[in-house]
């Protein structure tokens, strides 16, 4: 067994540097979505790039409207995987028996299962209001708020 790293975004003043992907969000592998953050990193980094060649968008605003959203949903997917990991590395007995009875009861019953699993991934694979729209540049949703 070996120790994973984990990293939750930090908060910093906008400027003409950002991060993405493991550089600002690591995380366990348990869950796999990494990956899958990184790249949803690289599509609205992307977004807010074309803002700002197509003079929609001055450059630190458009790197802080992807920072903004990155931080919450990537903080997400950290706490995610590391509870899912927590859950891999349960020992305690009771626990583990509850877990595997669980497991065997939803294989067996599938709308049980379907109950159980149907939104697991949800809150990560559900597309965000700005994957699914055209519009390529993203405001951040306290700006829209007037907060
Ligand atoms: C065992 C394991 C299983 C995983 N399984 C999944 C999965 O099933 N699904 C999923 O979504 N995610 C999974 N992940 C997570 C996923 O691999 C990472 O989240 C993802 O690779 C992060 O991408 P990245 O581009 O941010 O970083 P990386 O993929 O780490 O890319 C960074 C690159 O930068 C290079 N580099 C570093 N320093 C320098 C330097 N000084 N100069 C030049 N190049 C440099 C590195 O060599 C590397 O190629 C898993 C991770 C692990 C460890």
């Amino acid at each position: 067994m070996f120790p994973f790293a984990t990293l939750l975004p930090p908060d910093w003043p906008t400027g003409q540097v950002t991060l993405l992907g493991d550089a600002i969000h690591l995380m366990p592998p348990t869950g796999g979505i990494g990956a899958n953050t990184t790249m949803r990193d690289a599509s609205l980094l992307t977004r807010q790039v074309i803002a700002v060649a197509t003079g929609q968008r001055d450059l630190v605003e458009a790197i802080n409207g992807y920072e903004v959203e990155m931080r919450e949903y990537g903080a997400a997917a950290v706490r995610s995987a590391l509870t899912t990991l927590r859950q891999g590395l349960n020992t305690n007995p009771v626990k583990l028996t509850g877990t595997r009875v669980f497991f065997r009861v939803c294989r067996a019953i599938a709308p049980l299962r379907r109950v159980s699993f149907r939104d697991y991934w949800a809150r990560h694979t559900r597309p965000r209001p700005w994957e699914e729209s055209s519009s390529t540049a993203v405001t951040p949703a306290r700006w829209a708020t007037g907060d």
